[in-house]
């Protein structure tokens, strides 16, 4: 895949989409950005199409349609979730995913059918539906470039061509902003203290996730697809500097890993310019300043939504189904004010502890489950 390639970019109005437009925006003549997508930001997301010159945006809120076709009267525009997947069915080099939860699902299904590289920042689809993405990516050679820093960084160091001497991959987790609280105080916690993230800058859900920790366990369960390695095989450390991103061990003790300051700009640079690189503006790291490296175990009494990750992934697709589907509805509560932060892990491990079916068919059936949970969760809290 040479540059310069052309994009879609999913989810453009977010964290990873902005970061990403800022860096295609810094190397002009190697991008031809074709789709944007967006929900509910029209103002953003017309002022991202005056900049960039899709041909095709897709706003998912329906009322915003017209707002965003008379700002854009030479750009095809389209609406709904129908609207967005027939944006991420356009063909390109590149589609950056980059939605947010389970809505990403069916576009990135379709920009991985119409695409020749997808690079994956959207975990929820992967967590609740990694093994038909992944075998769908497998069958029409599309190569998965994965986005999230930790991912990524295993992507860098992982050796395909001795795959099978790889002891165990070990996922770093800063432990986010409650890592040194007490348990008691974290019952209390408000939304601004839960996404006041000490080293990420990212969207709401996404930090509320990296408070609990559900967002390293839905890694755990990203990392299992996209490396193929059982749940005995991913660890999880905490390394609160954030600098390195993920480790690979093999079995001659060698431990590889890949570092970097805390700057999603940098997985995002490597996932558009793969296989080359690309220069970033973003933050280097400053060995100067770099005074320690830490490391301690999770404690998963206090964070149990690590914990219940893992049981999911050992209990099967439908449990990992089930967690992801009850933490985006009990998050979206707490962040509403609904319920206190401890009670997402105690909604998540009710839905859990339910009987599940035995397998998931189809993506169709996973969409169904998905939601069936999802109702669920909104009655438990109602
Ligand atoms: P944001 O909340 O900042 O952005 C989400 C994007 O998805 C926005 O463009 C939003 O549009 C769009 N969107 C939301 N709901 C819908 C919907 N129903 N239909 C279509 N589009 C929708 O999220 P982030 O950028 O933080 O995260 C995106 C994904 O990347 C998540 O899965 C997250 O876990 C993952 N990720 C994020 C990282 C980060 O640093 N932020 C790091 C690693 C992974 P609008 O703005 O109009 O609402």
């Amino acid at each position: 895949m040479s540059l310069p390639r052309s994009v879609s970019i999913l989810g453009s109005t977010g964290s990873v989409g902005q970061s990403t437009i800022d860096l295609i925006k810094s190397a002009p003549d190697k991008f031809n950005v074709r789709v944007l997508t967006a929900h509910r930001n029209a103002d953003l997301l017309i002022e991202q199409a005056k900049a960039l010159r899709p041909e095709i945006v897709a706003i998912a809120d329906e009322s915003l349609y017209q707002k965003v076709k008379s700002a854009l009267p030479d750009t095809e525009v389209l609406s709904a979730s129908e609207g967005v997947v027939a944006a991420a069915s356009q063909g390109v080099d590149l589609t950056v995913a980059a939605i947010v939860g389970m809505a990403g699902l069916n576009p990135v299904l379709h920009a991985i059918r119409n695409s020749k590289a997808v690079a994956i920042a959207n975990k929820e689809p992967l967590v609740s539906a990694g093994a038909y993405l992944l075998a769908e990516a497998q069958s029409r050679g599309v190569t998965i470039l994965p986005v999230d820093s930790e991912h990524n960084a295993i992507f860098q160091v992982f050796e395909q061509q001795n795959r099978t001497a790889i002891d165990r991959i070990i996922l770093t987790a800063s432990g986010g902003p409650f890592r040194t609280w007490a348990a008691e105080a974290m019952a209390t916690a408000t939304p601004e203290q839960a996404v006041a993230h000490p080293n990420w800058s990212m969207g709401a859900k996404i930090s509320v996730d990296s408070a609990s920790m559900m967002n390293k366990g839905l890694e755990v369960i990203e990392a299992h697809h996209l490396f193929q390695l059982p749940a005995d095989k991913i660890d999880v450390v905490f390394h609160p500097q954030s600098v390195i991103h993920s480790m690979v061990e093999y079995s001659d003790g060698s431990v590889l890993a890949q570092l970097g300051a805390p700057d999603m700009r940098t997985p995002i640079a490597y996932a558009l310019a793969w296989p080359e690189r690309m220069a970033t503006t973003g933050q280097k790291l400053d060995w100067q300043k770099l005074k320690q490296l830490d490391f301690s175990p999770p404690d998963l009494e206090k964070f149990p939504c690590l914990r219940m990750a893992y049981d999911a992934l050992r209990a099967g697709p439908a449990s990992c189904v089930a967690l992801n589907a009850a933490n985006e509805i009990a998050v979206a509560a707490f962040l509403n004010r609904e319920i206190g932060f401890s009670e997402i892990a105690k909604l998540i491990h009710a839905m859990l502890d339910a009987s599940h079916p035995s397998g998931m068919g189809s993506i169709d059936d996973i969409i169904a489950y998905d939601a069936a949970i999802k109702d669920r969760t909104r009655r438990l809290i109602g």
